[in-house]
């Protein structure tokens, strides 16, 4: 439970070696177990830069992925993200959160997350980052994907990450999978979901992965 204390203000990055698989050169590298998003800026920029999780070996250039487990405590979203490459322990990290949550403290009003990939961790940070709810973003990712599955221009295993905010204030979503790299914008698309589902989404309770599964199932 060390890495989720959020009382003891554990946020010192560890450091461990790697090997780089290329030239075989070691390096050391940070690991950042427990971050706070107003407290541990380098690490909460390197999250939302997709850098987290990526080491550039310094003799030959090559880029070596990590994966290890990381709470991203959100403080002004109110926000536990907890990411584990270890999809297997998926119901004790859920007791974990609750946990942490039930503990007091600075986790109090706290709502909970969990992702199991390095992109959905990074993406629901900068969501998270940027003020948007994620469950919302995911609801309207859900509507977009069955509007173009319904005119056959996106495949049934394609995903849409979140891109950026316009000028305008649209939303554009990046298409990947069948047809890489395409981008999509959707004007005034969130303002809409969050009328229409606003409030059933608040009411939702005991749901830790609000991903594309879960706004597959809550959307009618
Ligand atoms: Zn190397």
């Amino acid at each position: 439970m060390a890495d989720f204390d959020t009382h003891t203000g554990l946020s010192q990055p560890v450091p461990f070696v790697v090997e780089c698989p290329q030239c075989k050169q070691p390096g050391f590298v940070d690991s950042w177990p427990y971050i706070v998003s107003s407290r541990d800026t380098r690490a909460r920029d390197l999250l939302l830069g997709g850098k987290l999780f990526k080491y550039t070996c310094p003799v030959c250039g090559q880029q070596v992925a990590m994966a290890y487990q990381c709470l991203y405590q959100h403080i002004e979203s109110k926000t536990l993200l907890l990411y584990s490459p270890d999809s297997s322990r998926e119901e004790r990290l859920e007791r974990q959160l609750d946990e942490l949550l039930a503990s007091g403290g600075a986790a109090v009003g706290y709502q909970p997350r969990l992702v199991f990939t390095t992109f959905e961790f990074c993406e629901k940070a900068r969501l998270l980052e940027e003020g948007y709810d994620d469950r919302i973003i995911e609801l309207m990712k859900v509507g977009i994907k069955r509007g173009m599955l319904a005119e056959g221009i996106i495949g049934a295993r394609d995903i849409l990450i979140y891109e950026r905010t316009l000028e305008d204030g649209s939303i554009s979503f990046i298409v990947t999978g069948e047809v890489p790299g395409d981008t999509i914008g959707v004007p005034r698309g969130y303002e809409y979901m969050k009328r229409e589902w606003g409030e059933a989404v608040d009411a939702v309770t005991g749901e830790y992965r609000f991903g594309a599964a879960w706004a597959n199932e809550f959307l009618p």
